[in-house]
């Protein structure tokens, strides 16, 4: 006999459980989430899960910051604890040279970000030097400071979420693939997996680095790719503080750094040699043998002091990327019922609960009314304006950080 579901969610991260949550809090109890393996398998088990405001577009600024309310206010709002720490976020580009047209850039972002409620300011330099005395910033004029930004604990997070999301009627069931989606005339109308048949009136999708063979089985091309991305915890040396650092995307210096407990930085680095597109089935989830010492090095420019930081532990996980780095969010194409909610190209994690709850709207009253999901649409890849940037103030990088801002 065939499990029967109003909704199917495919893909127990961060954005299967915030939808699944999301869902049952406008009333739609019937709802299954599928996980091939267990909770947080995927990129939400391995995120940074740093919480950046900092947008130049005002579709994800407004993710972000909406997002950002539930972080900070997990126990109120969706119960128990998502390891919110509220350091203080720092947010850099390159702003020396042909990158100088970036300064009045930062200016007009904030700008539009304080206009969404976003609690941001450009700081000088001297400022973050006084901030954080550890910092060197020669290479710096200017940085985004985003007072009441962080990071969460992913798996913390996507766990809470969950539990918040079986107490409102949704059933999460791990450990079950969805090996198939089925169609007839252009209405979903159930998914096949390694434990039977699951009819739904809507299937999502949300398989993160798995969706492109998922969805091309039904002939949806989605243009995204698994990218292998690594991380690095150290211990750090007594030159620096016990308490930490605030949170920076430095994506001048070509890192994203943040606390990872006490006396611990978790750090990644940008794009280059430690950025390839990898099989999803068949990737090495630990980290190279070279990597720690390259993230090291590279942090120490930021951080002199964390020269002398230890290796701990690393590991790689997988970005979504999409060609325009921005995610896809919304219907299926052409398909009555199929749901897309991916690519969100290794930033995904910080927008995870407003996701939800657009997606939650859109399926359940057939629109979001928190965003207009509009410029997040498969479509928009049909023709050549998604090269177009999402904004005049989009940033001149000059080093591949991975994505943009
Ligand atoms: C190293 C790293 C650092 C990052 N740092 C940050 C950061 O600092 N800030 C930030 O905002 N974002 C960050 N991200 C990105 C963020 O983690 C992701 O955008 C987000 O977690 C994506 O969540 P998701 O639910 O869409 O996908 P995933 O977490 O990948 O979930 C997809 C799930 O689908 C399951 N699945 C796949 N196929 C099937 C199937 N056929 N049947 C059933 N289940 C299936 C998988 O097992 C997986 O659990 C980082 C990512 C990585 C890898």
């Amino acid at each position: 006999m065939a499990e029967r579901a109003e909704v199917v969610i495919v893909g127990g991260g961060i954005m299967g459980m915030s939808l699944a949550y999301s869902l049952t809090r406008l009333g739609v109890k019937d709802v299954v989430v599928l996980e091939r393996s267990s909770l947080a398998a995927g990129a939400s088990g391995r995120s940074g899960a740093l919480l950046r405001q900092h947008y130049s577009n005002v579709p994800e600024a407004t993710l972000a910051y909406l997002s950002l309310q539930t972080y900070a206010n997990w126990d109120d709002v969706i119960g128990g604890s998502c390891g919110f720490d509220k350091t203080g976020l720092i947010a850099t580009v390159a702003t020396r040279d042909e990158n100088c047209v970036n300064i009045e850039r930062m200016r007009r972002n904030i700008a539009m970000q304080n206009g969404i409620g976003i609690q941001s300011r450009i700081i000088t330099a001297d400022e973050l030097f006084e901030m954080q005395p550890f910092t060197n910033v020669d290479d710096l004029d200017v940085a985004a400071y985003e007072p009441e930004s962080g990071y969460v604990d992913s798996v913390a997070a996507t766990r809470s979420m969950a539990e918040a999301a079986a107490r409102g009627g949704a059933r999460v069931v791990e450990g079950c693939a969805v090996t198939g989606i089925n169609v007839a005339g252009d209405r979903v109308t159930a998914v096949e997996t390694s434990q039977g048949t699951f009819e739904a009136r809507n299937v999502v999708c949300a398989a993160g680095a798995w969706s492109t063979p998922l969805l091309a089985s039904i002939g949806i091309d989605v243009p995204v790719e698994a990218q292998r991305v690594q991380v690095a915890v150290l211990t750090r040396p007594l030159a620096m503080p016990p308490e930490g650092t605030m949170t920076y995307v430095d994506t001048a210096g070509g890192t994203f750094l943040r606390n990872f407990g006490p006396n611990r930085t978790l750090v990644g680095v940008g794009g280059g040699e430690f950025h390839d597109i990898v099989d999803p089935d068949d990737y090495d989830g630990r980290c190279d043998r070279g990597f720690p010492d390259v993230a090291i090095e590279y942090l120490s420019r930021r951080m002199p002091a964390m020269r002398d930081a230890a290796f701990l532990h690393g590991h790689a996980g997988l970005y979504d990327m999409t060609p325009d780095a921005h995610p896809i969010i919304g219907h299926g194409r052409g398909i009555d019922g199929l749901y897309l909610m991916l690519g969100f190209s290794g930033a995904g994690f910080k927008k995870g609960p407003a996701v939800g709850q657009c997606m939650a709207e859109l399926i359940a009253e057939g629109r979001s009314r928190t965003l207009d999901l509009g410029p997040f649409r498969l479509e928009r890849f049909d023709d050549d304006n998604w090269r177009l940037p999402w904004s005049p103030d989009e940033y001149s990088f000059s080093t591949d950080f991975g994505h943009g801002f």
